[in-house]
């Protein structure tokens, strides 16, 4: 008898033990904010997934030797344009931050609207006894993911998903030179990535400042926008919208 009633108080302990838990069926505040959370985080993933899918659709893949949009939209080479500008294509070298060449051959390409405002900025520096040096320009869509294959970092490479302006022909890499092609002391050579090369950093003596100043205004009075970390890139501010392309220039 005893042990029955040890038994059935064991057991109804056990019971009570395991069925009066306190389980809290209400979310508290903290797991609501999480939810939430993971929610707004999951709509972002899919609106970014969804312009990168209408970029993806705007690129336009041009076989090699094509220019590309019609009615003068289409890419010109800059030198048939004007013997004024310098030339020092970095990626058909190996001087350059990935250390390999990447372009078959050195030529710049640009849209024509960008053509004519690159060589009316450089009219005005050629007054002033300086002249544009060019170090990148139209960069076809296909460099752009050879590139990001040797260096995925967001904050070197344009990521190809996306794109870059180069890649619409609408962006240049630049710096000024004297009229007799003798480097000008812009504060840090190309593709420096550091704050040094941003347009806000002041720790630079007074010649440096002014040489990036003379480059940005002008620029600027000719249709360019700048890019805070980079003093040498340039976006060509259009109403056309180019799109992303992947023509090939011949090379000799
Ligand atoms: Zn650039």
């Amino acid at each position: 008898m005893m042990t029955i009633k040890l038994l059935s108080f064991i057991f109804v302990t056990l019971f009570y033990s395991c069925t009066k838990v306190p389980v809290s069926i209400e979310p508290n505040t903290k797991t609501m904010a999480l939810i939430e959370k993971s929610r707004a985080l999951q709509l972002r993933g899919d609106k970014v997934e969804e312009s990168l899918l209408k970029k993806k659709d705007s690129i336009e893949v041009l076989e090699v030797g094509k220019m590309g949009q019609s009615k003068g939209e289409g890419f010109i080479n800059i030198l048939e344009m004007s013997d004024d500008f310098v030339l020092d294509m970095r990626y058909a070298t190996s001087n350059n931050f990935l250390k390999e060449k990447v372009y078959d051959c050195a030529q710049c390409y640009v849209r024509k609207e960008v053509a004519n405002a690159l060589i009316g900025a450089n009219k005005d520096l050629i007054k002033k006894g300086y002249k544009i040096k060019l170090f990148d320009c139209y960069r076809p869509y296909s460099v752009q993911k050879k590139m990001w294959k040797i260096f995925p970092n967001p904050g070197y490479v344009a990521d190809p998903k996306g794109g870059s302006i180069h890649n619409k022909g609408a962006a240049v890499d630049i710096t000024l030179v004297k009229m007799d092609g003798s480097p000008v002391d812009m504060g840090t050579d190309f593709d420096h990535f550091g704050k040094e090369a941003h347009h806000a950093y002041s720790k630079l003596s007074k010649d440096v400042i002014g040489h990036r100043k003379l480059l940005r205004e002008t620029m600027k009075a000719h249709g360019f926008s700048t890019i805070r970390t980079e003093w040498w890139h340039y976006n060509f501010k259009s109403t056309i919208r180019y799109r992303i392309s992947d023509f090939r220039w011949k090379c000799g």
